[in-house]
């Protein structure tokens, strides 16, 4: 169904909005320009259609000069002159940001008429660009007008869907009133109101968004609570997904310093009826009850990609779990087959190779956990059955590996639970299973995918998954990355809210997932699918060529590997060789630490598998966050930050001898390279040498090995020039560089957005590396996660990196994205970005010129 032009009030009627400011009039805000102006929501970019930066609305612009939508002062004029931010009489701030992306063009086509700190009337010209040219090189156009302190204004009426001429009325703005909650009801912190939803047709998508508008002027918590369940009122979707229906009852609760006030607001505002007309239809396009304005959800990356499809929530099988046993004899043998049943099943599945054989292959060791098995026994001696013995064995497991820092280890816990469901289903707790009707081009919707779920799909009609929990590093991720499916995670419970059969499009790389996008998006987005679809195949075909640029510039492409099956499928992939073995697999989840003799087998084998190539290892990178049984670390009250890395084999030099004179003993000396992580200081980089020329001599040995650092931490990146005269090359491990560069825990969800390695600060870490190792004449390479991310390789090449270790699955894209680019163009991408003023910033940038 067609939109209708149409003027939305958020709030109507003086006398309900107990939140505005009774003494200040609204805010008139006419538009800048002639054009047609849309929900924000439409704006292809999440941090407009998200409104990170604020409510408002966007103007797709017929016009080439932007216009003061007021009086005011310029309080902000961009560098690149595409967004100006007025501070209006009253104190609302009106950011306008011409098209998207358009910050790259560094000012190009854009002429400013103001200036910072001048004052403006309304219809005052601010700024004018040359339409053509934007449409050439901006991504799109679409203008965002938006109110950039919502904290203090809200928006009561706007005009959306519809023409809008220059100086036309466009938004009225209200200021919010500042908190009266008086203390005790602060102390209180909660309070409740029930309604009755008066709304015609429910609360659809647009009192929806009404709402959550109105909530984000709050500082307070605001939840709505039907029956079971509860949405965050700032959440649309969410809202949406309670399913109510006219005259439902609804609980309001706010908690907070203004909770009082935000509660009587958006109960008055939902009493208020909303000027929902009795006769207006609600609008759907795609599937029923999925409205057209639901805008994007936002997640993060798990694996790369774009895809279309259909909306399909995975269906899990429900448990009933007897708690009573009968009988310790009885309930002991039952347990024992079903491990049985479930390690035979795991086997089989294993033996077909692939991804997921390393995953089902922890699962087995898990399965066979002392720890594990005395832990059930003794709960089935206390009367427990089988299964609820199984299910609270594995149940404390998974609360210990909750508290633990390391977010590897956390996500473990998906396995854990994988591993409770297989052993119960085994036990005959499962109900009949749901059948997963997948329709063609699924993309499947969860709040988490167990391993052995995804196991059990047919990902020929995966095109996409979308997870309301989950971490990047999931096993799931892993396994959705190796099969190519486009992969999202921590999209929030909104997910719920989407409708089975809903048309998706899950935008892996730019972490959206848009809700029945329009029409010339799908199409766009097919055309988009078709030639990435083909360039796959072909960069496949040429994966075994030696990596260049465009213009010749020679850039390794190796692989990380963590076992020798990595590196069997690495050289398979195209590796060049292997720019970082994590040798800690060799050290973990064991009583004792590994032989001299038990590791020279395994790096020898690893490097016959590379048949020649080059064999990067990293010594050994443990620490109170991966703990080892047979290490004693002091407590420490921040693991990350204690000893770890290089400092453990320093603390221990007996474990780092031993090593040495493994790799020495296993890898011939020209193939082989070794580096220390976690170097913070010259000092550190010589102790590890002298142990590193004790083990040659001790071992009688003319040729010298290749010894490096890895780059993680700012100090090292500051004193790269430093370390680089006495180093043979430098490694830039990207996970931690930015965890420390950026001070954010690598395995922090609630960071995991904002943790990017294209931060510009972390590109100016290592612009600082390349520059510091380029006076001692040293290479520097990349093996942290950044170096496995297409988007970034220009980047990396214009800084000065000349090799990249990635994961195997993306070494073809890799090499195909390097040989099209000049090493000219990679510069110019690597000044700009390190001019940027955010990693979203620099994301956006490389989007634009990947597509051209
Ligand atoms: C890094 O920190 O970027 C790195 C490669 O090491 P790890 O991820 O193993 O800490
Ligand atoms: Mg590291």
């Amino acid at each position: 169904m067609a939109q209708t032009p149409q003027i939305t009030e958020s709030m109507s009627g003086a006398g309900q909005v107990d939140q505005g400011d009774s003494r200040a009039p609204d805010l008139v805000l006419l538009a800048p320009m002639d054009g047609w102006a849309s929900p924000l929501a439409e704006v292809p970019d999440p941090v407009f259609a998200e409104k990170m930066m604020g409510d408002g609305v966007a103007i797709d612009p017929t016009g080439a000069t932007m216009h003061a939508p007021c009086d005011g002062e310029i309080i902000l004029l961009h560098d690149a002159l595409h967004a100006v931010t007025l501070r209006a009489v009253g104190g609302a701030e009106i950011l306008m940001h011409v098209g998207l992306d358009t910050v790259a063009l560094g000012g190009q086509g854009f002429t400013a008429h103001v200036a910072k700190g001048q004052k403006v009337k309304a219809g005052d010209r601010l700024i004018s660009f040359d339409l053509d040219q934007l449409a050439q090189s901006a991504r799109s156009l679409i203008t965002p007008i938006i109110i950039a302190n919502g904290e203090k204004f809200s928006i009561v009426t706007r005009r959306e869907n519809a023409p809008v001429a220059r100086g036309q009325e466009m938004m009225r703005v209200r200021r919010l009133a500042s908190s009266q909650a008086s203390p005790a009801a602060a102390a209180a912190g909660e309070f409740r109101r029930d309604v009755i939803v008066p709304l015609a047709h429910g609360l659809h998508a647009r009192p929806a968004a009404r709402l959550a508008g109105a909530a984000k002027g709050f500082g307070a918590e605001i939840v709505f609570l039907a029956g079971e369940k509860r949405a965050n009122a700032r959440s649309p979707i969410a809202l949406m997904g309670l399913g109510l229906s006219k005259d439902a009852p609804v609980t309001l609760i706010a908690s907070g310093s203004d909770a009082e006030q935000a509660l009587a607001a958006l109960a008055a505002l939902l009493e208020s009826g909303m000027d929902e007309d009795e006769a207006e239809p609600v609008a759907i396009v795609g599937a029923p009850a999925m409205p057209i304005d639901a805008g994007a959800l936002a997640g993060i990356r798990a694996a790369p990609g774009l895809s279309l499809g259909t909306a399909f929530h995975f269906k899990r099988t429900d448990l009933a779990v007897p708690e009573a046993g009968r009988g310790d004899a009885l309930e002991t043998a039952a347990l024992r087959h079903a491990i049985v049943a479930v390690k035979s099943k795991l086997g089989a599945a294993m033996r077909k190779g692939g991804a997921q054989s390393a995953i089902l292959g922890a699962h087995l060791a898990f399965l066979d956990d002392p720890e594990l098995a005395r832990q059930a026994a003794e709960s089935i001696a206390g009367g427990k059955s089988a299964a609820a013995a199984w299910r609270d064995t594995i149940d404390a497991q998974i609360a210990v590996l909750k508290e633990l820092k390391d977010p590897r280890l956390r996500e473990r816990m998906a396995d854990l639970a994988d591993l409770k469901r297989q052993v119960l289903v085994a036990l005959g707790c499962a109900t009949a299973a749901p059948a997963q009707d997948l329709p063609p081009d699924a993309i499947l919707l969860a709040d988490d995918i167990l391993p052995s779920e995804m196991a059990g799909l047919d990902p020929t009609r995966v095109a996409g998954i979308a997870l309301a929990g989950g971490g990047p590093t999931s096993h799931a991720a892993i396994l959705a990355a190796s099969l190519n499916i486009p992969a999202l995670v921590a999209c929030g419970e909104a997910l719920q809210a989407i409708a089975d059969g809903t048309v998706l499009l899950l935008d892996a790389d730019r972490g959206a997932l848009m809700i029945a996008p329009r029409e010339p998006v799908r199409e766009d987005a097919r055309i988009r699918i078709a030639t990435a679809t083909s360039a796959r195949a072909a960069a496949r075909a040429s994966a075994q060529s030696l990596c260049h640029t465009r213009d010749g510039r020679r850039i390794a492409i190796d692989a990380n590997l963590g076992s020798l099956e990595d590196a069997v499928k690495a050289v398979a992939a195209g590796a060049e060789g292997c720019g970082l073995l994590r040798t800690e697999f060799l050290f973990l989840d064991r009583q004792s630490p590994p032989s001299e003799d038990e590791q020279v087998h395994t790096y020898g084998a690893i490097a016959q598998a590379l048949a020649g190539r080059t064999l990067t290892i990293r010594t050994l990178d443990i620490g109170g966050d991966k703990p080892a049984a047979y290490l004693p670390f002091p407590a420490e009250e921040n693991p990350a930050l204690g000893l770890r890395g290089v400092r453990v084999s320093l603390w221990r030099p007996d474990l780092l001898k031993t090593q040495l004179r493994a790799i020495l003993r296993s890898v011939p000396a020209a193939q082989c390279r070794i580096m220390a992580p976690m170097v913070a200081s010259l000092e550190e980089l010589r102790a590890v040498r002298r142990l590193l020329d004790e083990a040659r001599d001790e071992l009688d040995m003319r040729e010298t090995v290749a010894l490096g650092v890895m780059v993680e931490t700012p100090a090292a990146a500051v004193t790269a020039d430093i370390l680089a005269a006495e180093a043979d090359f430098l490694s830039i491990g990207t996970n931690d560089l930015t965890q420390y560069g950026l001070a954010m825990d690598r395995g922090n969800a609630s960071l995991a957005a904002q943790f990017d390695a294209l931060h510009p600060a972390v590109l100016r870490l290592i612009a600082a590396t390349t520059e510091g190792a380029g006076r001692a004449e040293r290479p520097v390479g990349v093996c942290g996660g950044l170096a496995s991310d297409p988007l970034a390789a220009p980047i990396l090449i214009g800084l000065g990196v000349t090799s990249l270790s990635a994961t195997a699955s993306q070494i073809a894209t890799l090499k195909a994205d390097i040989a099209k680019r000049t090493l000219d163009e990679c510069r110019a991408l690597a000044s700009a970005a390190l001019a940027m003023t955010s990693a979203a910033e620099v994301r956006a940038l490389l989007l634009r010129k990947g597509e051209r």
